[in-house]
Order: structure tokens, then sequence, then C-alpha cells
């Protein structure tokens, strides 16, 4: 049996701790209940600390900072996550990268957040689709920056998730297909072996995210072989969100 890995990416909703309590007891009257499922729960950071992390439910920040303290105003540091009983933390989001966040931040707030324990979903995809391969490149070059300099001891505290952002959000045309999800997560380990070796590779657990519901993720995680989602907007409906968890765990 090989747990399923579903992650839940909140993004700047709900609107109000009351909601976030809710949606986070409803999907917790399931996912505790799973035995092979593993949830994350990706909730902005005034609200982590108002849900309770639970067997097989965790709680995972939207960001961190690459500084452990100082004048950095608005921030919030790896470390204050992680003594706040959160465990995971995305970073690499598209969303973020498109604020901002060049590869050489993420790769620095990728060595504070692995230091200070946290386990980190590393997102890496292609803004367009080509047919001739460059986007490849794109998801490689993504992947070497990111880990540049990271020490391979870190690879158990590593997950990615290939979000192509022509797939992600309101506006996205389709998702992607379980098919080429598949070639996507062969070709992501393959770069993964050349930073920690062949073995480790092939235990970082890699996700599909962009557009998963209640209808596709099935194809994601049987045919796609995905050992997890990262699930934006269906995982504001409870009720999608459990049917995709009850899935997963129908899989694993
Ligand atoms: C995301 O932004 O990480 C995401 C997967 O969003 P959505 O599921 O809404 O496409």
């Amino acid at each position: 049996m090989k747990t399923k890995l579903i992650v839940a990416n909140w993004k700047l909703n709900p609107d109000s701790p009351r909601e976030a309590r809710e949606l986070f007891t409803s999907v917790k009257r399931v996912a505790t209940k799973l035995r092979k499922v593993e949830t994350v729960i990706c909730a902005p950071v005034i609200f982590l600390p108002l849900l309770k992390p639970q067997q097989k439910l965790f709680l995972g920040a939207q960001d961190t900072f690459w500084a452990r303290e100082g004048a950095w105003t608005g921030q919030i540091s790896p470390g204050m996550v992680r003594k706040s009983s959160v465990q995971y933390v995305i970073l690499g989001h598209s969303e973020k990268r498109a604020t901002g966040d060049s590869d050489a931040i993420i790769n620095q707030k990728l060595k504070l957040a692995l230091a200070e324990g946290l386990r980190v979903i590393l997102c890496v995809g292609e803004k367009e689709r080509d047919t001739h391969g460059e986007y490849l490149n794109i998801i490689r070059e993504q992947l070497n920056a990111a880990l540049l300099k990271i020490p391979k001891k870190f690879s158990a505290q590593i997950v990615i998730a290939y979000e192509p952002i022509w797939a992600i959000g309101e506006q996205a045309r389709s998702s992607d297909t379980p098919h080429d999800f598949l070639q996507q997560a062969i070709f992501i380990r393959k770069v993964l072996s050349h930073w920690c070796g062949h073995a480790p590779a092939l235990t970082i657990p890699v996700l599909y995210g962009g557009s998963v519901d209640g209808k596709n993720a099935a194809g994601f995680l049987q045919e796609g072989q995905a050992d997890g989602l990262l699930v934006g907007r269906s995982s504001l409906r409870s009720d999608i969100f459990n049917q995709i968890l009850k899935t997963a765990n129908a899989l694993a």
C-alpha cells in the first residue's frame, strides 16, 4: 500500500475564521477516517492556529520567507510556522512566482524551510505546452534552480507538485491528461535523480495539480499513477474535496 497525499490549497479563502473552522471540520470528519490518505490543509497563516492537526490530517502554509528573523515587515519565517504545529509549506507556486518569487528566491526559501524541518511541496510547471519539448527544459530548470546546493539528505522532506500553469484556476483551458502527467512525472524523477540519486528520487512523491475535481481525480491517481493531488478551487467545497479524498483512499 502506498499512501496518497492530497493537499488543499485554500489560497486567499475563506472569508472569515468561522468559515475556515467549518470547512476544516467538514474535511476532518472524512480525512481522519481514511487509512490510505494523508491530507494537508494549506490555509492562510492567520487561520492555521485555529485548526488543529489530527491523525492523517496535517497543516501547511502557502509560503514562508527566506530569513529566520529581522526587519522584514509582513514576512513569516518557516521556524514560526513549524512551532505552530504546521508540517508543510508550499513553495514555488505559480501565483507566488507571478508576484515576484524568482528561482533564486525560491531556492533560498527552500533551504531555510527544509533546515527548519518543514516538508516542502515544491511547485513546478510550464506556462505553455509547446510541441517541441521546450516545456521540459522549463521544468528541469525550475527543479535544478530550486534544489541548487541543497544537500540530498533533505530529499525525504521534498514533495513535487507538477502544476502546468495553463491548467490552473478559473481561466484554465482544461486540466492536463493522466497520460501526459505520467510522462511528466517520469521526467521529473529523472531530473531529481541527478540531484539526490536514483533510489531516493523514486521515493519523492510527485503530485498533480491543476483543475482537479471530483470527476478527474481518479484518472490522475490511477492511470496517471500520481502519488497525490494539489487541489485549489475544489478544496473550498468540502463535498467535492471529501469525494476526492475517498477516491484516493479507494485507489491507494
Ligand atoms: C493551484 O493553484 O494550486 C490549483 C491547483 O488550483 P486549481 O485546482 O483551482 O486549478
